[in-house]
Order: C-alpha cells, then structure tokens, then sequence
C-alpha cells in the first residue's frame, strides 16, 4: 500500500494511444489500454494463461534494428506483488514496463503470463488481464457514459454508476446535469484534471485486470485533489498485481521487491532494505534522493 501512498501523490490516468485517429466507437479495449505494436490481429485463440503470473526470460528488445535497449532480460512477478522499476532515465524501464504489458513483443525471449506468451496471445485476451496506466489520459467527446464503455462495451449503468462510486466520482457524476448523458470533453462539459482521472480509473474498474503496469506520472494537482485521488486509485490497486515504473526513487521504498535498470538490464533485485543494506546502486540512488 506504501508503495502507492506514495506513488498517488502524482497521480495517474489511464493510457489512451492513438486516441486521435479514432472514433469513439471503434475504440476497443485493446487500443485503450494500449496497442501491441507487432501484428495487432495476430495472436492464437487457443493460447490461454493458466495463472497470473507476469514473467519475462531473457528478453532482448530494441527499437531500431541493430540497437538493443534490453539485454537478456529476466524477472519474475508472482500474483498481487508489487515490484518497483528504478534507474537511471534511459536505462530501459518503460521499456520493459511495455513488454510486460504485451504492448511489444521480445525479439528474442519470452514474456508470459500465466505461461503463455503474451506475444502469441490476441490482444484483446492480453488486455483482460494486463493494462498500462500512465499519466496520459482522455476524455473523449462524448457522453460520460460512452467515456465508460470503451473499457466494457456493453456495460450496464448500474455498472458504470458503481464503477464511478469506486473511485470516488460519483457524486460529481449525479451532479452533472444529465448524469451519464452528460456530454464531456471538447465542445461538452469540461472535466477538471482530477475528474479526467477519475473517469480513466474508473474504465480500470470496468475492465478489472488483474495485473497494472503503472508508469509513475509527475502531472501537477492540487494537493487536496491529489490526495483525493491517491485515495481512488488505492483502492483500484489494491488486490492486483502492480508493475510501477517509478521515476522517483521514495516510490520503490515500500515495494515487495525493487529491480534496478541499468542500461537495458536488471542490475539489482530486492527489498528496499536488501538493497540498502547492500550498499550497491540502489544504495546510492537512495542515498542521493535523501542526500
Ligand atoms: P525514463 O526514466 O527517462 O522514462 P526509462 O528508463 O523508462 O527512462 P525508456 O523510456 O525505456 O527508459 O528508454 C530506453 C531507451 O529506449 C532510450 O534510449 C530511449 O531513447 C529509447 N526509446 C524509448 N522509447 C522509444 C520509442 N518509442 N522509440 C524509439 N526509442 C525509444
């Protein structure tokens, strides 16, 4: 929960790539939460994880052909744990955040879940299970209620209602003039940031995967609205499985485990305490976040 406490100080919203060249409703699930940028209709139906297990083994990936970002790559995430990425800006942790989201696939190595390689898996499964949250987040022109559904299409408003009372937005909701009719984004009914927030973490709520890869934002609120949605998201996180992609070092302080990227490999793996006592890299980053 620490982990989070801290992390929620600079909230989140849900990604939303690619928004742009899309209508509303050819929106899916697996483009809001993240397109896999391989073969997008690839991906077997009959490949299924048999648990929820996050793992990557000797994953090699690059953008640029010949330019490898992340070298042989291994770490292994057992459900509801919270692991912390740290290091150096570069070094290949949001990198590695998208692969475990299934967002890209290894060039050599695997990365699966519950067994199965999310590379091989159609995207929309990946999505049900795995999701990138980052500070990136939309409101679309449209109702609130069509806001909602691009994470479960067919989703009651009892549903949607429930989902708004998870992260705390429900009584700015029913105080819009027309409730989920109410038209938001450009040209409707402006969101503030923190509302925008809400609407993204309350699609997680809709979609309920089970495992997040959370890039850690730095997007200013105010300190009361900031705190308000450090309270939402808590409870969203709370039960899964979190992959935090933590951009400043007090973030990793209460994960179950910390693993230290450095230049496209995993240079350290522990508990806060471990890797202080160690005296090694993450040592010194702690060190130099307090000094
Ligand atoms: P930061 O803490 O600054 O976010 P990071 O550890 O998350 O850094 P990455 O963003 O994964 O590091 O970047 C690792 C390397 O990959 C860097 O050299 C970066 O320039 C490169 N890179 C990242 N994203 C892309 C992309 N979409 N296309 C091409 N190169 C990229």
């Amino acid at each position: 929960g620490a982990l989070l406490a801290h992390m929620m100080v600079d909230p989140i919203g849900l990604i939303l790539r690619w928004y742009d060249e899309l209508q509303i409703a050819q929106v899916s699930l697996a483009r809001l939460v993240g397109v896999r940028e391989i073969e997008p209709d690839a991906g077997d139906a009959a490949v299924r994880p048999q648990g929820r297990d996050v793992r990557a083994e000797q994953v090699r990936f690059g953008y640029r052909e010949g330019v490898d970002v992340l070298h042989q790559v291994s770490v292994a995430v057992p459900p509801g744990t919270r692991v912390a990425l740290v290091g150096p800006s570069g070094a290949g942790k949001s990198t590695l955040g998208r692969l475990l989201a299934g967002i890209y696939a290894p060039r050599t190595g695997e990365v699966t879940l519950g067994g199965a390689q999310l590379s091989r898996m159609p995207a929309e499964r990946v999505r049900e299970h795995v999701a990138l949250v980052n500070q990136e987040h939309h409101v679309f022109t449209g109702s609130l209620r069509d806001n909602l559904r691009l994470a479960r299409a067919h989703a009651e408003d009892a549903e949607l209602w429930a989902a708004l009372g998870a992260v705390d937005a429900d009584g700015w909701a029913r105080a819009l003039g027309d409730g989920l009719d109410t038209q938001v984004g450009s040209g409707g009914t402006a969101l503030t940031p923190a509302q925008a927030q809400q609407v993204a973490l309350a699609r997680l709520v809709l979609a309920d995967p089970h495992t997040l890869v959370l890039d850690e934002a730095t997007s200013l609120l105010d300190p009361r609205a900031a705190r308000h949605l450090e309270r939402s998201l808590a409870r969203v996180l709370d039960g899964r499985t979190v992959i935090a992609i933590a951009h400043r070092l007090h973030t990793a302080h209460d994960a179950d485990v910390i693993a230290v990227v450095e230049a496209g490999r995993i240079s350290e793996l522990g508990s806060h305490d471990e890797l202080v006592a160690a005296g090694g890299a993450y040592a010194a980053l702690w060190r130099s976040w307090h000094g």
